[in-house]
């Protein structure tokens, strides 16, 4: 079994590092990034995961966190004042994520959702997501790998007592992943393909080759949205991947469903997904095509719909390449707009963490629509099992804006 690459265990005696004022007032509001130039001083040497304790100039402890030397996020916040990481902390905060989760997740609708939101939940750079009986860990940056065995070793009891039966890694991209894109960390070998129900959906899942986790898991609660929106509607859904909005607009109403992805893989999932909740996909249409390229076409046709749903993957990779991700929303939002019928609903969605949501309604305004009819109606985010932590602006990375 291929393990996170690691490098010994990490260095768990705190070294030393002076912050800058600016990163130091960040980390007291609550962001979980200190950026390699908000360091002052120190933090030469140590080796990914080490525990780094933050000083401001005048020597006052602010924090604790793990420290990075590969990646421009030199450290990430595990507590603050005197609070320090340890295995067993780490283990306490996801345990206290998946409780929270309790509140939220209706077991009999819905069992497939996200255990733990990485920052959002206080452990920076892990994410669980629960396919059911399988749970899919993702991690985020090198500073997390060599404490993942101790964790998940610790985790894992407790996950079994939730009924899961198999926990995997998603092995990251830069790791050989000519095996699949998981491996099996604890518990049975997890199927390559799983039927996880949520919102009473039943929702196929390619764990073996899928994106992310496996599924976008954060669009939860806007699929059900689109599901209310569809009755009697003709739908077209952009960037469908694996059909989740398409399968819900059908299950909702709608008098027809076509699906663009790039990708053609994914709208056999989409099939299968509508076939497992009764639907006949032959009702429907799958077409394997650039989205921009579909719109022109479609304009030039005359085609139109009464419910388009746009959720592309992130445009804005970085904050420099903002002002050309926004002028690809932009054209993006007027080419749908153009095939809009009269009386129809625009879900906008945006995945891009540099992306506020006041700046991706720009992208809506209605210069960039042009058109002057349509009005914002409602603005949402990912469900409740993605939270938010307040002081990290970058945590609000998805939008879902509907206009009518
Ligand atoms: N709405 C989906 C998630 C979309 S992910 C859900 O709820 O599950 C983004 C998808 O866009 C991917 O499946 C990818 O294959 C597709 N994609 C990327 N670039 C594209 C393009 N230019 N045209 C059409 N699809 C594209």
């Amino acid at each position: 079994m291929r393990r996170p690459k690691r490098s010994g265990s990490p260095a768990r005696k705190p070294s030393e590092v002076q912050l800058r004022p600016q990163a130091a007032a960040a980390v007291r509001r609550g962001h979980p990034w200190v950026w390699r130039q908000g360091i002052e001083r120190g933090g030469q040497g140590l080796e990914a995961g080490a525990v780094v304790q933050l000083r401001e100039a005048g020597g006052t402890l602010v924090g604790s966190g793990l420290w990075d030397p590969g990646s421009p996020i030199a450290v990430r916040v595990f507590g603050l004042g005197e609070e320090r990481p340890s295995v067993e902390k780490v283990v306490e905060r996801i345990e206290r994520a998946i409780a929270r989760r309790d509140a939220f997740v209706d077991g009999s609708r819905t069992n497939t959702y996200r255990l733990c939101h990485g920052e959002g939940d206080r452990v920076p750079g892990l994410v669980l997501d629960r396919y059911d009986h399988v749970v899919v860990a993702k991690l985020d940056g090198a500073h997390f790998t060599s404490w993942f065995d101790e964790v998940a070793e610790k985790l894992w009891p407790r996950l079994r007592e939730r009924g899961i039966r198999s926990c995997v890694r998603r092995i990251h991209r830069d790791e050989d992943r000519s095996q699949g894109k998981i491996e099996r960390v604890f518990g049975d070998e997890p199927p390559a393909r799983i039927t996880v129900l949520e919102n009473g959906i039943r929702m196929v899942v390619d764990l073996a080759e899928g994106q992310k986790t496996g599924a976008f898991l954060d669009q939860r609660d806007n699929r059900d949205r689109v599901r209310r929106l569809a009755k009697g509607r003709r739908v077209l859904n952009l960037f469908s991947y694996a059909g989740g909005f398409s399968t819900a607009a059908a299950l909702g109403g709608a008098s027809h469903v076509t699906s663009v992805d790039i990708a053609h893989a994914a709208h056999k999932t989409a099939q299968a997904s509508m076939r497992e909740n009764g639907l006949d996909p032959a009702a429907h249409a799958f077409v394997t095509a650039d989205a921009f390229a579909f719109l022109d076409n479609a304009k030039r046709r005359g085609e139109s719909w009464d419910l388009i749903i746009s959720d592309p993957p992130s445009f804005a990779p970085s904050e420099k390449a903002l002002t050309r991700a926004l002028g690809a929303y932009r054209k993006l939002h007027a080419a749908c707009a153009a095939v809009l019928a009269e009386g129809g609903i625009v879900c906008a969605s945006s995945c891009s963490s540099h992306v506020s949501p006041e700046i991706f309604l720009t992208t809506l305004d209605d210069g960039s629509l042009g058109r002057a009819d349509l009005s914002v109606l409602e603005v949402h985010g990912a469900g409740a099992d993605h939270p938010i932590v307040a002081g990290f602006p970058e945590g609000r990375y998805l939008k879902f804006v509907v206009l009518a």
